[in-house]
């Protein structure tokens, strides 16, 4: 999985919150994932404690 890294302080990653956004560790913004663009290949998923990622095709 690849971490997705909050653009807004460029450091933390976001983890799930159980309304179905997802909140930067650090700073607090929230982004929703209809509000990240992915290529056609790439995946959202999340690890098993809740940060936000992706995977490309053929990849883990
Ligand atoms: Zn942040």
């Amino acid at each position: 999985m690849i971490t997705i890294i909050c653009a807004e302080c460029g450091t933390h990653p976001f983890r799930a919150q159980t309304n179905g956004t997802f909140k930067c560790t650090g700073c607090s913004s929230y982004v929703a994932t209809a509000d990240l663009v992915f290529d056609e290949e790439e995946q959202i998923v999340t690890d098993s404690s809740g940060i936000l990622g992706y995977v490309r095709a053929g990849e883990g």
